[in-house]
């Protein structure tokens, strides 16, 4: 105990830094501690580990899922003198990491305006599509088009334009992601860590808390709703995801052209889709209004909303136009959600969207370690 003792005040002593500085000074008094060890992935990963360099912090501050239970277990946590707040560092470090890792690397800056610049991105391409609209059509509102959208905006002028806004976030993603694959010196990633990996990113094992009763939000109480609201977010997107890849073989493979009937596949599963991305934002919403500042890194409070209610404008517009789809507002409905899902793809690589598939590296890391021989990194990258 005297030992603990010292070398917590040993690494207390040091200067309070930067992120990094700063992980490394908490991570070294967690590794004489160890009590969160069965919380989460992070602390069994740290105890492979006696060296804290920046590339070991950002996996590990990627494999966090921010779920605030190391903070209310601590004993050194604020007002303790050590000041050891695991939840806060990670989430700084996490902002270090995507703006590290962005390419082009300048664009990493955007993380630092990131509410800004999803708010702007989004409402100037609803104006562009106003004004695409009206330069294609002489006119805005065309009567009632029985659900044709490409009365207003025909189909291969929507796919070039997306086809090369998402390609180029894509790219961006793949980029930064492969940058930091590299850092990490991962391994070879056998078929068990793979599907380990993905099961833990799909259930979100580690939003479940070390026993199952989920993470904090306000205070020191247990919750599941954080890990269900994500669930929601999560898999509605990828049903929205979903009817867009069916409609696509339907125009393409299938000849068979939009509007679809509203008993078609395209339609159910974006209405379902659509559902879970109106109940699941809203609840992220009020849980992050809720939510203990001590969690987490107070300047990405605005990316964070920024792109829960850029996601629910999505959903609401699109579920709009699904509903007035045979109403002469069916043109504003599409402008509108054409605009937010432009905006969405615009800010995808340097917004709260790339937090997923860092994390999915970060897991899969720590499935490969786990797997390996010898399970201390002693002086790994
Ligand atoms: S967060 Fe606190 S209680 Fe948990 S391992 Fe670190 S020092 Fe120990
Ligand atoms: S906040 Fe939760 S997920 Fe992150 S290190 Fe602490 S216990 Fe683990």
């Amino acid at each position: 105990m005297q030992q603990l003792n010292s070398l917590i005040r040993e690494a207390s002593d040091l200067a309070m830094g930067t992120p990094e500085s700063e992980a490394d000074r908490m991570l070294q008094i967690c590794n004489a501690c160890r009590y969160c060890e069965g919380f989460c992935a992070v602390f069994p990963a740290m105890t492979r580990r006696i060296e804290f360099t920046p590339s070991v912090v950002y996996y590990l501050a990627n494999l966090c899922h921010n779920c605030g239970a190391c903070l209310h277990a601590c004993q050194y946590a604020p007002p303790h003198e050590f000041a050891v707040n695991i939840p806060m560092v990670m989430a700084q470090l996490r902002k270090e990491t995507y703006m590290s890792y962005a390419w082009p690397r300048m664009m990493g800056e955007l993380y630092k305006i990131n509410g800004v610049a999803v708010a702007l991105s989004a409402s100037v391409s609803v104006m562009v599509f106003l004004l695409l609209a009206l330069a294609l059509n002489g006119k805005f509102f065309g009567g009632v088009l029985d659900g044709n959208f490409y009365a207003v905006f025909p189909h291969n002028t929507l796919v070039m334009i997306f086809g090369i806004v998402f390609g180029f976030a894509i790219l961006a993603l793949a980029i930064g992601l492969t940058r930091f694959w590299q850092e990490m010196s991962p391994g070879r990633a056998s078929g068990g860590a793979v599907a380990e990996a993905t099961h833990d990113a799909l259930t979100l094992k580690y939003l479940g808390g070390g026993h199952g009763d989920g993470c904090n939000n306000e205070d020191d109480a247990f919750s599941l709703w954080r890990k269900r609201f994500h669930h929601f977010t999560f898999y509605g997107f990828m049903l929205c995801f979903a009817a867009t890849s069916v409609a696509t073989i339907y125009h393409y493979f299938l000849g068979l052209h939009a509007p679809y009937a509203l008993n078609s596949l395209p339609v159910i599963l974006g209405t379902l889709g659509g559902v879970g991305l109106v109940i699941g934002p809203v609840g992220l919403l009020y849980l992050n209004i809720q939510r203990d500042p001590a969690h987490g890194d107070r300047s990405q409070k605005p990316m964070d909303r920024a792109f829960i209610v850029l996601l629910l404008l999505i959903s609401i517009s699109g579920l709009g136009l699904l509903a007035y789809r045979d109403t002469v507002s069916m043109s504003i409905w599409l402008v509108v959600h054409l605009g937010f899902v432009m905006g969405l793809f615009l800010t995808m690589p340097y917004g709260k969207f790339a937090h997923g598939f860092y994390r999915l590296a970060a897991l899969l890391k720590n499935s490969i370690e786990k797997r390996q021989k010898n399970h201390l990194q002693f002086g790994a990258d």
